[in-house]
This record gives structure tokens, sequence and C-alpha cells, in this order.
């Protein structure tokens, strides 16, 4: 059992244990169910459950499910099966809703320590008194409300009495802290809104920065782990645990967020993806989603080795996507079987082979892992070839197909093209080759060299297939660093191409999510949605080439 190297986090945990803090290692991942998870939300989940693991620990999953518009189930039950497929499982599974009953009683509690207060006024006029880094905000008028109102008003509140933002909770701490998030935060406020969980028990929700510590404390959460945006709330979190009279004291870590090149990596930006129908859905192959890496053909080992070589650190930086890339090839090198397929074909018909015969040669089904054996193709007088691999007036250095050249057929025989076959317009629809039988693939043959090796597929078994190949659905190799706003305009207008052709007839019965390499094309995943026996269809993974070293 892999796990990741050491980081910053994993040090905070040894000297806790043995400093005898905790017993046990609690760890939680929380994420709010308003969308389907992301590649970077991997990395948030390999470290909380890794960390756990290594020291024997527990791991939560848990659904910050406190603001009712934008939740579903839906997403709750993506995130779920993904969470599961990257091959974690959980110890306790919770939904922050279950704990609303708790959290208003804490925020009783603040009230009658005189440590909360119900706000007047709108949200546009907390934020004008909320002051500045450089200046002290103002005190509200309702900050001298007595105990007792305040506990009227805000079981009024739950009661349903009033409407949307005519009223919050804040909790009472100092309107001229330099940190702004001391400055009386909200932390209930009223949404008339159906939860896809409690349904209508609630119209007030405590909000997330109030919730969070919360849930993490009922739950006995030792390491807190968030991204860096959440630093500057670690003040307000410590003061919720303390001021609600917590039994455990979860603290709070920080990490960078995975930014990855060529995509953008959050929900609210994929969710727009989805509704605008620039993608075909969450798990459209294009998309960072763990579900459309799943579809795409990443293996969940791919993307663990993936997360846990990038490392956890405080720094920003952006990670090339190529790293990701190197991984699916490091994973299915030694276990995806080589075969052969024609993207664009060309036909080849090899005029001295004898008419109606077939020979089925033995090709190797993964050189690199011999274990996996051999399998016969079959040969005869009709063959596709790939377009891309003759030319009929090709520069210097054109090592395929062209007139009068002799290349290899993979695993076959040396073919010589003798004769072009165009069609009106003057397109190439047919070669006319010639094959040497004492050229055999196997036999040891010296006699001669080509400088090219040709896939090719007998025309007659060949299976039809169609071959989906994607190209980054972002151009921007900044990632998704900072607030963009106008990241719908840098969408690749070319981020899929889909070609017709033709795979090896041992390909017939192949189902969704079994991957091969085509030789030359690179890595494939049979389309879990799209692909049937009638019509296979095969999404490109990833090439074989890549200047990316590690
Ligand atoms: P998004 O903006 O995509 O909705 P989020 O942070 O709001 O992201 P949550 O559902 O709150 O999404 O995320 C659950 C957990 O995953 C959080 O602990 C969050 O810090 C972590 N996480 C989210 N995005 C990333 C990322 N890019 N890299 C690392 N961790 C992430
Ligand atoms: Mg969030
Ligand atoms: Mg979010």
């Amino acid at each position: 059992n892999k796990t990741s190297s050491s980081n910053f986090i994993k040090h905070i945990v040894v000297e806790d244990l043995k400093a005898g803090k905790y017993d046990e290692i609690v760890t939680r991942f929380p994420p709010e169910p308003n969308g389907y998870l992301h590649i970077g939300h991997a990395k948030s989940i390999v470290l909380n459950f890794e960390l756990a693991d290594e020291f024997k620990g527990r791991t939560n999953l848990r659904f910050d499910d406190t603001n009712p518009v934008k939740e579903d189930v839906e997403f709750v039950e993506s995130i779920k099966e993904d969470v599961k497929w990257l091959g974690f499982d959980w110890d306790g599974l919770f939904f922050a809703s279950d704990y609303f009953d708790t959290m208003y009683e804490k925020a009783v509690l603040l009230i009658k320590k005189g440590l909360a207060y119900v706000e007047d006024m709108s949200q546009e006029e907390i934020r004008a008194y909320r002051g500045t880094l450089t200046e002290p905000g103002k005190e509200s008028p309702s900050r001298s409300r007595s105990v007792e109102e305040n506990l009227d008003l805000f079981e009024r509140m739950k009661n349903r009495e009033f409407q949307n933002g005519e009223k919050v909770l804040r909790a009472k701490i100092d309107m001229a802290s330099p940190n702004i998030n001391l400055r009386d935060p909200v932390i209930y406020r009223i949404s008339h809104a159906t939860h896809h969980n409690t349904g209508d028990k609630w119209c007030i929700y405590p909000m997330y920065t109030f919730a969070h510590p919360l849930e993490d404390a009922i739950e006995g959460v030792t390491h807190s782990i968030c991204t860096l945006e959440f630093e500057d709330q670690r003040p307000f979190y410590d003061w919720v645990v303390e001021q609600c009279e917590m039994d455990a004291t979860p603290r709070q870590y920080e990490f960078a967020r995975l930014n990855l090149t060529n995509t953008v990596m959050s929900k609210r930006k994929l969710k727009m993806f989805v509704d605008e129908n620039i993608v075909d859905g969450w798990d459209d192959p294009r998309m960072p989603t763990i579900s459309g890496l799943r579809r795409k053909g990443y293996t969940p080992e791919a993307i663990r080795n993936f997360c846990r070589e990038i490392g956890v650190s405080r720094a920003f930086s952006t990670v090339d996507e190529q790293m990701l890339e190197h991984f699916i090839r490091e994973d299915l090198k030694l276990k995806a079987p080589r075969t052969m397929a024609v993207l664009e074909p060309l036909k080849v018909v090899i005029t001295n082979y004898p008419e109606g015969e077939v020979e089925w040669l033995d090709a190797e089904i993964n050189p690199e892992n011999e274990e996996m054996g051999t399998r016969k193709i079959p040969f005869s007088r009709e063959i596709y070839i790939e377009q891309d691999d003759f030319m009929e007036d090709p520069p210097s250095k054109y090592f395929r197909l062209f007139p009068g050249n002799e290349v290899r057929l993979k695993h076959a025989y040396f073919i010589k093209c003798e004769e072009v076959v165009k069609d009106e317009s003057g397109n190439v629809v047919e070669l006319r080759c010639t094959y040497d039988p004492e050229t055999k693939s196997g036999t040891g043959f010296t006699g001669r060299k080509v400088k090219g090796t040709l896939h090719w597929v007998e025309a007659t078994h060949a299976k039809a297939a169609e071959f989906r190949l994607y190209e980054p659905l972002i151009l921007d190799d900044a990632g998704d660093e900072g607030e963009d706003k106008n990241f719908l305009e840098k969408v690749n207008p070319k981020s899929v191409e889909v070609l017709s052709g033709f795979v090896e007839e041992n390909m017939a019965e192949a189902k969704g999510h079994d991957k091969y390499q085509f030789f030359r094309h690179g890595y494939f995943n049979v389309d879990p949605k799209l692909s049937t026996n009638e019509n296979l269809v095969f999404n490109r993974i990833v090439s074989l080439k890549s200047s990316f070293k590690l």
C-alpha cells in the first residue's frame, strides 16, 4: 500500500502523536454537494484518507450541505461514487445538515453569553460598516440589543416571521480587529428554501464559516485540512470552537489548492460548461471531473499516483497537465493490450496475394509484458492503412508508403506500392501493392531492410469503430489561478475530433472501460456510455509520446 511522501501536515501529525495530544487521528473530506468532484478534490481526498490511514486513524466523508439552494441529491450520489472509485472507504458518512439542531443550540448559547446578536441591517449596510484593511469597522446599532431581545428575535427568525435578508445573526467579536473576518461575522441567515435533506424544517441556515468548525468538533476531527483561502478564517474557526464550548478541539491546517494548465478547477465554472452545453454533461471526457477522467479512461491508480507526486505544500503552483498524462501512461504501460486500429482508413489491395485466402498471424499482446501472451490476427488481399501513412509526393526523409517504396506491415510482411487509384476529384481512394512472402514477420528475414513500419487492419474481418480524440477544453497555460471572468472566451473550439475507422476483430466484444494501446496512436478507453457491440466508440486517453519528464 503506497502512501504519499512526507509533507508538512504529516510532520505535524507525527509531532502531535508523539506529544500524546490525540489517541487517534481523525480527518474528513467535506465537499459541498453542489457539483461533481474534480481532480483538485482528488488531491484533498488522497491527502485526508492516506494521512489517517498511515496512522491507523479515521476519515469521514461529510457533505457540507448548509446552503439549501445549490445542493442536490444527484451530486451527493456522484460524490460517493467518485470517492469509492478512487479507492477510499470512509469511516463515517455524515451530512452537516444532520447537525442543524446542535448548531442552532450553539447559536443560542452564544446569544446567552452576549456573544451574538440579531442584525437588522441589509447585506450592503453590513459591508459598508465593516471597514477596510486600514480602517476599523463601525458598530451597528443592533449590537447593543439585550440578550432577551436577541433570543426572542432569533427564535422568531426560526419561526418564519421574517423574509430572506430581513435579519441575520452575527457573532459579537471586535469591529476593530485587524482581521476583517473577526468584525462580527454573520453566522446565521434566513433562506426560505427547501433543503435536499431537511426539507422545510428550517428557514434559517448557518453560514459555512460558523458551521464548519462545529461539524469538525462534533465529529471529533483532529486535523481539519483545507485550502489556503481559509487561512484568514482560522482565528474565527478557533473562536467558534472555544466559545461554543465544544468538547473536541480540532485544528485547521491549510495547503495550496491544485491548479492545472489548460483547465478550470471550480465546480461553479464546470457547472457553466454543463449548463451552457459546451460539454456533454459532467462526465464529458474533456472535463477535469473525476467522472470525466474516468470516462476518458483514467484509472484510480494513475490519479492517486499523480496526487502523491504533486505533494502537499503551502506554495501556489500550477501543475502541467502533462504530468497527469504521464501517470496514466505509466499505469497502462504493462496492463493495456497492444492492438492495431486505423482511424482514417485507406484501402490497400495486395495484388499478388491469393484471392479469397486468409492467413492468421501471431502477434504479441504486449512486448513489455510477455505474460500477456499472443493473439492471432488475420491477413489477406485487402487491408486498411492510415491515410496519413501514404503520400504521393513525399518530402525527403518520409519513410512511409509512397509510389515505389517498400514498408513493413507490423506483424506481417513488407509491401511495396505499385499503383495509386483515384476518384474523379483526384482523391486517393485505393493503393495497389505487392507483398514479398519471404519477409514474413518472425522468420528472421534479413535480406533487406525498410525504414517504415505501419499499422493496418485486415479489411474483411475489421470491425468498424468510432474514435474520439480530445484536446484541452480551455487554452490557458495559467490554469485556474485567480478569478477569471472571461474563461468562457478561452474555450477551445476544437476540443474533440470524431473519426470513423476500423479495429481488429478481436476487439468486437470490447466492453465499456476496456483499455487498449493502439499501435502508434496511444491509449484508448471504450466509452462506457456510447459504445455498443454494433458501434464501438473509443476515447483517446493520451497519445504515446511526450516531452514531459518527471
Ligand atoms: P469548488 O470551488 O470547485 O467548488 P470548493 O473548495 O468550494 O471547490 P468543496 O466542495 O468545498 O469545493 O471542496 C471539498 C474539499 O476539497 C475542500 O476541503 C477543499 O479545500 C478541497 N478542494 C477543492 N478544490 C481543490 C483543489 N483545486 N485542490 C485541492 N483541494 C481542493
Ligand atoms: Mg467550498
Ligand atoms: Mg465551492
